[in-house]
């Protein structure tokens, strides 16, 4: 058997994303970590179980990835699910039906969607709060809640929650905290550092970064927690494949270099768009002007590449927009090396009603984008051209 590689202690998280799994192979010496498919595993003889047995318990393309990212966001290990609503559910599996949890109001819409179903069929109970609000969140936590669960930033607002505020209050009265860290990836932020339990993903996203794998993961500060994660994923089989595994860890080696490129580009297009007459408001936690932008620059290591922005005219201005744009695709998701719009009115939160959209600062002006890796001055063209062509008539003709 040849001899894995000796790593030296103190990697910065760059060198861990790509070098984790690398040139460990016993058997070929292979450089990248290799593709486990196999479902089962032999026995070396009657009770002499191997490291593996069958690949829903265990894998280890699935656990490569596992350890990679439990390493980069600084936890005791990482549960890999089939999708990101998996790995929020996973964390829900702790609960009973006596257990409070408390979550944002403008939590990601699939996340309400299931917090929402769980909770009608008294799975535990359930509080919506404005995270924001200090007031309301110390309201919550009066009642004493198991579990408080945190997304920031917000989706679509990237309204930014301050996690070590809540997180010390939650411990104060014996609440577990859980981040769905989806939006920034452990590149830019690490919440178990700033006191949360669970770490959460869409590793859909960012992680993966390619837009052709759907994925989750939980990452768990205690290893005890991480235990009984684990045996609740292996007994209801909620786990990812080992080729989605595969994929994402690809994704994962280059994570830090796609956000710092994104988030670079980001900046650039929220000050060309803050400048534009035909918007009205940009929401981005790197602007100056945004209401949490000292809480952003406290918390996270960079702005990332999320933003959205109200655009004036209202729907038809809108239509206009996306028809016109040819860089950016009218696409939901994120976190992709291609740039996406999205409008979350008809599109990412056309599930909720009207009163909760405008509850949640959901206009028929707003829009999403996930900024990609193309050349920023392609991407600033397209967005010029679409503003041009979603000017309504009148005012195009008196310039
Ligand atoms: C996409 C997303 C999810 C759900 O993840 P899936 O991989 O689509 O199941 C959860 N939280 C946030 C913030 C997301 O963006």
């Amino acid at each position: 058997m040849r001899k894995p590689a000796l790593r030296p202690a103190g990697l910065a998280p760059e060198t861990t994303a790509v070098l984790t799994g690398v040139n460990e192979d016993p058997a070929f010496g292979a450089v990248a970590p290799p593709l486990h498919l196999s479902t089962t595993y032999a026995f070396e003889a009657i009770e002499r179980e191997g490291p593996y047995a069958y690949s829903r318990a265990g894998n280890p393309s699935r656990d490569l990835l596992g350890r990679t990212l439990a390493e980069l966001e600084g936890g005791a290990g990482a549960v890999v699910t089939s999708s990101g609503m998996a790995a929020i559910d996973l964390v829900l599996s702790l609960l009973g039906p006596e257990d409070l949890v408390v979550a944002p109001h403008d939590a990601y819409w699939g996340t309400l969607r299931l917090l929402g179903a769980r909770a009608e069929r008294r799975q535990f109970r359930l509080a919506l709060v404005d995270q924001g609000d200090e007031a309301a969140v110390a309201r919550a936590l009066q009642d004493r809640p198991r579990l408080v669960l945190i997304e920031t930033p917000s989706n679509p607002l990237m309204r930014v929650v301050d996690i070590a505020g809540i997180a010390a209050r939650a411990k104060a009265v014996g609440a577990q905290v859980a981040v769905d860290n989806t939006f920034l990836s452990p590149a830019l932020q690490q919440p178990l550092a700033l006191g949360a339990d669970f770490v959460v993903h869409s590793t859909t996203k960012f992680i993966n970064g390619h837009s052709d794998v759907v994925g989750g993961a939980v990452i768990a500060a205690e290893p005890g927690d991480l235990e009984t994660l684990t045996n609740w994923a292996g007994t209801v089989g909620s786990v990812g494949s080992p080729f989605d595994a595969y994929m994402t860890l690809r994704g994962v080696r280059t994570l830090f270099a796609r956000v710092e490129r994104q988030q670079e580009s980001a900046a650039t297009i929220a000050e060309f768009l803050d400048a534009h007459p035909m918007v009205t408001a940009v929401h981005y936690p790197g602007l100056p002007s945004h209401p949490n932008y000292p809480l952003a620059v406290r918390q996270q290591r960079g702005f990332g590449a999320m933003l959205s922005f109200e655009l004036s005219g209202g729907l038809e201005a809108v239509r206009a927009f996306a028809a016109a744009l040819g860089v950016f695709t009218l696409a939901e998701s994120l976190g992709g090396v291609e740039s996406l719009v999205a409008h979350p009115q008809t599109m990412t939160h056309a599930g909720m009603s009207r009163p909760a959209q405008e509850a949640a600062g959901i206009t028929d002006g707003l829009l999403r984008l996930s900024v990609g890796l193309e050349r920023v001055d392609d991407l600033l063209a397209d967005l010029d051209a679409a503003l041009g062509a979603a000017r309504p008539l009148k005012a195009a003709r008196a310039s």
